[in-house]
């Protein structure tokens, strides 16, 4: 429990509610949120409300007040909980984690970048050179990030485009020597298209604005990102969001013939040839190879038929499509090798077990929240199936951690029940039977195969999962508006999405002959981006992992890394949709509320011990009220000192004497000994 703050702000912690109703629970969050209070508590869970306005509570003076104290001695804050994290990484040895989740513009991202800061600020006080190094590179390396990864959308100016888990390693003195990031699922689609009001990425505006003159003209790029079908799509040119521009952006060799690539255009007619020809010795000299052979990549796609090997030429339909998953494919790669451009920086270097003991990591996850929009495709669904197994991991080590922390303790626990979303996560990710799998299933066909056909084998192998349904299973569900669409009952609300582009978007073609043509290319950058295009026609038999089995696997290895360490959590909320810092809208903020399972997590957390404290702390805080502990004990033990203390104010049937820690079931009782407290300092 937090600092003891004045009730006008309201509860400092949510276990400290006089009932666990949805309506108090929202009535102390807003209260707080008013009061410009954006932190609150569940147990060590923080809870933050996006302010959106800039909030005087993150400079050195707070830094100073946090570094050290354990979390209920100061209200609630980020640096809390970023202290708590790295204390047990410095005293108990222990791999933490801080998993920060909420829907996008909740405030995920900023939250990642102060927990970042807070730790560069509290660590190497003897100044060490490299270790300078080290904080410095990972702090600029979310700069880079944000440039090629993020986008301004219509919920958020500032949105990350892409899932970032970053490790930071830290020497036996608890001081950052390197660190490693992983990406996840780069929103590729944004490279060709934008929704009306949105932008593609920042770094395609950057260039246009902030590059010299000499180098624009040798990409031969225009300053007017107007002129670049790409970028214009989405009609929000202006730049709302300004990132400084950094001169020595890795990226621009890699994304530069981007620009050009829009504009090419397949010709229609009885022969698909390419409007301007221009364009495409500008490509090839941005890409560095022969004109006639990206000419020939975009128009003709090679197949062997038995032992032959043949040049057939494209539709102008699977041209386009050509284009498109080029422009894609070269720019999420590119982001790739800027990650791992990024990690050979701040990777651990000359590190010696045997000299300098152990090294451990605080890794800290800023992923992509549930996400319901008005159309709701695959990338919603891989998102949202991220976020049911966060929630599955959430369920598993809240529990976890508090069954383990009462064993240790010696104190008897009754298990407490609350909704599994065990059985949400088998429906997508199950062998044979599961989401993935038979989209899988349905790719792996040889022949045409539709969405539709999809949703059909859907229908067929999920008719009885009560979280499954559609419109053919419930044809009268209001819900559910086109025959096209699926319904899944994820823990977060019902969402529907559309099958149309799932097997496409699984797939995820690019045509082998451009693989070879970039991996042909005589620059190294370029070169190495593309390692499959090594293989001849005629060697290419194996095929690809689907983009669905890609993220399922990362998921599943993301979540055991987690798992396999200490976690903290940050649940962000947005409370409204217009980025006011005035508004608090009801409905939404409830809706966030249920469905991040903040309330069972209070029930649960009260069910057992809403506090708990070592012995010789809780005597720090409360000596003061009982005449046996002021100013010192006599007693054998603190623990001993501690119940002298407690008997005496009568709270003796409302704890339970662990080996360490006092436990007090009932947040009243805390809120008693601080009111004691108080009368007395
Ligand atoms: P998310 O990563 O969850 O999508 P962001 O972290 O990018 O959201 O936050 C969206 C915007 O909200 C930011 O660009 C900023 O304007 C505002 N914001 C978020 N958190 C804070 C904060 N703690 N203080 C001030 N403004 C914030
Ligand atoms: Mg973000």
């Amino acid at each position: 429990m937090a600092e003891h703050e004045s009730l006008e702000f309201g509860k400092a912690d949510f276990v400290l509610l006089d009932n666990v109703s949805l309506e108090e629970f929202m009535a102390n969050l807003k209260l707080r949120f008013e009061k410009g209070r954006i932190y609150t508590y569940i147990g060590e869970v923080v809870v933050s409300v996006n302010p959106y306005r800039a909030m005087n509570i993150y400079g050195r003076d707070t830094i100073e007040q946090y570094k050290g104290r354990e979390l209920y001695e100061r209200p609630p804050h980020l640096f809390a909980i970023a202290d708590a994290a790295y204390k047990a990484m410095k005293r108990r040895n222990k791999d933490t984690c801080i998993v920060i989740s909420g829907e996008s513009g909740a405030g995920k991202t900023e939250a990642s970048k102060y927990i970042m800061q807070y730790i560069a600020a509290i660590t190497n006080p003897s100044q060490r050179a490299e270790v300078e190094r080290v904080k410095n590179m990972l702090l600029k390396s979310n700069c880079v990030l944000e440039a090629f990864g993020n986008a301004k959308t219509n919920r958020n100016d500032n949105s990350s485009r892409f899932g970032k888990y970053m490790d930071i390693n830290f020497d036996f003195k608890g001081d950052p020597i390197g660190g490693h990031i992983n990406n996840y699922l780069l929103e590729k689609s944004r490279v060709i298209f934008q929704q009306e009001g949105e932008r593609s990425f920042h770094s395609f505006y950057q260039l246009v604005k902030g590059a010299p003159d000499a180098q624009l003209r040798s990409l031969h790029i225009q300053r007017d990102p107007t002129a670049y079908t790409y970028i214009k799509v989405g009609g929000q040119i202006k730049v709302l969001y300004h990132v400084q521009i950094k001169r020595d952006y890795y990226g621009w060799q890699g994304s530069r013939d981007l620009w050009h690539l829009g504009k090419i255009k397949p010709f229609d007619g009885d022969v698909t040839l390419i409007e301007n020809s221009k364009l495409v010795s500008i490509l090839g000299d941005l890409l560095s190879t022969k004109d006639e052979n990206v000419e020939k990549a975009l128009l003709y796609r090679t197949v062997a038929t038995g032992r032959d090997v043949i040049d057939k030429q494209h539709t102008h339909q699977e041209a386009s499509y050509g284009r498109d998953a080029l422009a894609k494919a070269i720019y999420e790669r590119l982001f790739c090798w800027i990650v791992g451009r990024i990690n050979d920086i701040i990777e651990v270097k000359n590190y010696d077990v045997r000299v300098h003991g152990k090294n451990t990591v605080i890794g800290v996850l800023d992923i992509y929240g549930f996400e319901i929009f008005q159309n709701n495709s695959f990338e919603q669904f891989c998102i949202n199936y991220c976020n049911e197994k966060l929630q599955q991991l959430f369920i598993q080590l809240v529990l976890k951690q508090e069954q383990e922390e009462y064993q240790r303790e010696g104190i008897p626990w009754k298990h407490i029940d609350y909704f599994n979303n065990q059985i949400i996560v088998d429906l997508v990710e199950q062998q044979h039977k599961g989401i993935f799998a038979v989209l899988d299933e349905a790719c792996m066909n040889v022949g045409k195969v539709t969405d539709e056909m999809f949703l059909q084998a859907l229908n067929g192998k999920l008719a009885k999962h009560a979280h499954y349904t559609s419109r053919k299973l419930s044809p009268t569900d209001k819900n559910l508006e086109f025959d096209r669409d699926f319904r899944i009952r994820h823990y977060a609300g019902d969402v529907a999405y559309s099958v149309v582009g799932f097997i496409d978007k699984n797939k995820d073609t690019l045509f082998q002959d451009f693989k070879r043509l970039l991996y042909n290319s005589s620059n190294p950058v370029l070169k190495a981006m593309w390692p499959e295009g090594k293989l001849s026609i005629t060697e290419v038999t194996k095929r690809p992992l689907t983009a669905a089995t890609l993220f399922k696997n990362s998921m599943i290895s993301l979540v055991e890394n987690l798992a396999s360490k200490e976690p903290y959590y940050v649940r962000c909320i947005k409370p409204n949709e217009v980025k006011s810092p005035l508004l608090f809208e009801h409905e939404r903020c409830k809706h966030q509320v249920e469905y991040l399972g903040l309330l069972e997590n209070v029930r649960v957390r009260r069910a057992g011990f809403a506090n708990r404290q070592i012995y010789p702390r809780f005597l720090q805080r409360y000596k003061m009220i009982s005449e046996f502990t002021w100013p010192n004990h006599d007693l054998p033990s603190d623990k001993e000192a501690v119940k002298r203390l407690l008997q005496g104010c009568g709270f003796e049937h409302d704890v339970a004497y662990g080996k360490t820690k006092v436990f007090i079931r009932t947040p009243r009782t805390i809120f008693s000994l601080e009111e004691q407290r108080a009368e007395m300092v």
